[in-house]
């Protein structure tokens, strides 16, 4: 629906007037130290940011019962209880235009060794017109944004002229299972626009891989060093075992398995040794060991056979010789998630395109995903067309992570722009 130019140019106003607002918002949601399991206090204060917009937050409670037989469900790592995700609803006084979803994740992931960070992770700081926090790009950033292009179209006296929904969700980095619950519990609609942080330059998702989490514990006999040769350690096993994956993902990269979609992405598929736990004294060979890790699924491939890759490749490592005598459980929990390919002539990818070009003056590049995000349940279960883009984040995961503040403004007037052409607009009341 084309926009008049004096609505555009009110929007775009509103948007700036909003710039403060926007950075203090941003702060508060950095300030709650959402990782797994954590995600209360982000919660609530995406439940006070909806309601100070005028929507009424409801919560939505990740039931895994209700989830595990969609295909998109993955194994849980903790108990759901608390940890609601909030979502919110404009409804239009006469919907004229498209219905819209606004999507992000509150949770964020651990924040590492916190005394190399330059400031603490969960205390943001702005430096350099950037915000510095654990979840800052990743993606908080990204929320706000379109918290405040809701709020930019109210300032300037307008509202969507059709359905547009607000998804704060959990476990986005873990099992995608809050982004399920919450597509689930609310009406299709026809487009969602998922405000997640490209590769360092102004991009939109074009493809993701998928990823599955597995465990492998290792039960070794444990002896006194002394009598080394009796025992079987542990973590050389384990270690032995995880040597196994390196050769798969040098495989899966070869170049006749990579999908047309993520042609000249160096090396797409990763497998992460993640964590490591096990062992009890220096001078004892170890009992047990445990490695979690994180293994890239290519498209073309579903997380389904990855499974089982990773299964075959377990049960062989175990038939190895230093592996004698050794007990070897594999579990699958966290992760259980397809690739996908995000349709870039849809027409919510155009607008966004558009939309972000007049703002920023630059275009979004196609963004072949290493890393996946909660796109994937409304393209592969929907059949809803997704724009993923955000703004310019770096060190995600990483130490010192930023998201740039400037970036975070032009997302919010893009989507802004988004809002108001894909929904249309009336005035408001
Ligand atoms: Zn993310």
């Amino acid at each position: 629906m084309p926009l008049d130019p004096g609505a555009r140019r009110a929007i775009l106003d509103a948007v700036a007037a909003l710039e403060q607002e926007s950075v203090e918002t941003l702060a508060r949601l950095v300030r709650c130290p959402s990782t797994l399991g954590h995600e209360q206090s982000a919660l609530e204060e995406m439940a006070r940011i909806y309601a100070e917009l005028g929507l009424t937050p409801k919560r939505v409670p990740t039931v895994p019962a209700e989830l595990a037989s969609h295909p998109g469900f993955s194994p849980p790592l903790v108990p759901y209880e608390g940890r609601d995700n909030v979502v919110a609803v404009h409804t239009p006084r006469e919907a004229r235009g498209r219905s819209l979803a606004l999507q992000g994740h509150v949770d964020v992931v651990p924040e590492g060794a916190a005394d190399i960070w330059v400031t603490p992770p969960f205390e943001p700081s702005i430096r350099d017109g950037r915000m510095y926090g654990r979840g800052a790009g990743d993606m908080k950033a990204g929320i706000v944004s379109y918290c405040m292009a809701f709020k930019a179209l109210a300032l300037a006296g307008l509202q969507p002229a059709a359905t547009v929904q607000m998804q704060s969700v959990i476990e986005e980095e873990c099992t995608g299972n809050g982004a399920l619950a919450a597509m689930l519990a609310l009406p299709r609609t026809d487009a969602v626009i998922i405000p997640e942080p490209g590769p360092g330059l102004p991009a939109m998702y074009s493809a993701e891989v998928g990823v599955v989490w597995a465990w492998v514990t290792v039960t070794g006999r444990p002896t006194h060093v002394r009598d080394m040769q009796a025992g079987v350690n542990a973590i050389e096993a384990a270690t032995a075992i995880a040597a196994r994956f390196k050769d798969y993902e040098r495989e899966m990269n070869k170049a006749e398995r990579v999908h047309a979609s993520f042609r000249g992405v160096n090396h797409p598929v990763n497998v992460n040794f993640g964590t490591i736990e096990g062992g009890e004294w220096n001078s004892s060979v170890p009992t047990r060991a445990r490695i979690g890790m994180r293994v890239g699924v290519m498209m073309g491939y579903t997380a389904a056979q990855t499974k089982a890759d990773i299964e075959r490749l377990v049960a062989e490592a175990a038939q190895d010789e230093r592996l004698r005598g050794a007990k070897v459980a594999l579990e699958f929990k966290g992760f259980m998630a397809d690739p996908c390919v995000f349709d870039m002539q849809s027409p919510i990818a155009l607008l966004a395109r558009r939309s972000y070009a007049e703002v920023a003056g630059a275009e979004l590049r196609d963004y072949p995903a290493t890393g996946l995000t909660d796109g994937r349940f409304f393209t592969l279960y929907q059949d809803t067309p997704v724009a993923c883009f955000g703004p310019d984040a770096q060190e995600i995961h990483g130490i010192d992570e930023s998201v740039g503040l400037a970036s975070m403004h032009d997302i919010t007037a893009s989507i802004a722009l988004c809002i108001a052409e894909w929904c249309g607009v009336e005035k408001r009341a």
